[in-house]
């Protein structure tokens, strides 16, 4: 066993069927008394219903959430939540409305309860991404972590498969980077190969049946033990990299965590020194990129960055933010090798060590 801290993270997790109805009995225990519901716009509807059963421990609805927590949008629900007096936020939705609830946590010091709809994890980490002026920001700090998440399965029943399959890839990748991260520890790696295996395994009878209660149920378990890897240990070049595709080209998140992460996994592969065996073998490929790039084709996950919209004369910039500011590596982080690498992406080649 090799030398590791483990730090654990506070966390309450309601998790089962039926468990949104808990929202009101979270709240009390909290000690709050008027919450604020948030949703992005297409979900208004969902935010307005989970507002009237609460009654009245509901001080309104805000509606508006919208992905990578621009400071613009935060400043809005920061007015709503003032107006309204509310103690609490109650984020119902994916990882852009729970990143609001935590945006609006650290500004005034509410307390949150997520309600995650999709598997991006966001729900279970520290961590707050910001954009303002085109630039995203990310940072830790325990403030913004939620203090109670309630996983309902049910909730995702709706949630539309091929992006099932992207956020579902999204969260592997936490597990991937969570495995080889510099301050990996034992009990995350146990978390990490279940939450991998019980994502990769759910997706494709998701695929096959999008109301499989059971497939349903085993993603929503693989996203909070993914989540939970992300919120403990630090991420490296797959998470750098999408960061700087979703701040400063405006890419969607889960899709291109989807492109990225068989690239990703072949630049570090050799450098992990076996750490991503497991992987391989979970997957049944010779290596953990060929297994990960294998899933992601069966499932038909998006295969290049020119399908996401990345203009090609951006790949040097991309590049160059990347290994100005890299994030620890366990290989380095060389602009040029970066560069081939968003090349083989953004022409969805398959992933070679670059
Ligand atoms: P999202 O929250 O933007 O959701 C994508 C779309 O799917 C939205 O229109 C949403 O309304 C819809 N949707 C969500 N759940 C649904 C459901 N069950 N049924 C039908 N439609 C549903 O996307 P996301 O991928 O969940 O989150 C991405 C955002 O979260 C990014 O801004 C990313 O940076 C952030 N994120 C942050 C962390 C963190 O730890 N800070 C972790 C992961 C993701």
């Amino acid at each position: 066993m090799e030398a590791f801290v483990h730090e654990a993270l506070p966390q309450r997790v309601v998790f089962g069927t039926g468990s949104m109805q808990q929202a009101g009995r979270e709240i009390e225990r909290l000690g709050a008394s008027r919450a604020l519901v948030l949703s992005t716009p297409g979900h208004a509807a969902e935010a307005e219903a989970l507002a009237e059963a609460l009654g009245t421990a509901a001080a309104g609805v805000f509606a508006g959430a919208v992905m990578h927590t621009p400071v613009e949008v935060t400043e809005q629900a920061l007015q709503v939540l003032t107006e309204a007096g509310a103690d609490v936020v109650v984020a119902l939705g994916g990882g852009s409305t729970i990143g609001l609830g935590k945006a609006l946590a650290r500004r005034s010091g509410v307390r949150q309860i997520a309600i995650p709809t999709s598997y991006a994890g966001s729900e279970a980490t520290p961590i707050l991404g910001e954009t303002a002026e085109g630039r995203k920001t990310t940072q830790r700090d325990l403030r913004v972590l939620p203090e109670a998440i309630l996983y309902d399965p049910e909730l995702t029943l709706g949630l539309p498969p091929a992006f099932s399959v992207t956020s579902g890839l999204n969260a592997i990748a936490h597990a991937v980077e969570a495995l080889y991260a510099e301050n990996r520890n034992p009990l995350i790696r146990l978390l990490a190969l279940s939450g991998l295996e019980a994502m990769a395994n759910a997706l494709p009878r998701i695929l096959d049946d999008p109301q499989a209660r059971d497939a349903r149920s085993d993603a929503l378990y693989g996203a909070w033990a993914c989540g939970t890897c992300l919120g403990s240990v630090g991420m490296a070049l797959h998470h750098r990299i999408c960061h700087v595709l979703g701040g400063s080209f405006g890419l969607p998140h889960a899709e291109t965590h989807s492109v990225i992460l068989p690239h990703a996994v072949a630049y570090n592969e050799a450098a992990a020194n076996g750490l991503l065996a497991p992987v391989a073998e979970l997957l049944g490929a010779p290596t953990a990129a060929d297994g990960l790039h294998r899933l992601a084709t069966r499932l038909g996950a998006p295969r290049s960055l020119r399908e996401l919209g990345m203009p090609e004369s951006g790949l040097g910039d991309a590049a160059e933010e990347i290994a100005a500011s890299p994030y620890w590596n366990p290989r380095s982080v060389e602009q040029e090798a970066v560069r081939r690498l968003l090349q083989d992406a953004f022409g969805g080649q398959p992933p070679r060590a670059a």
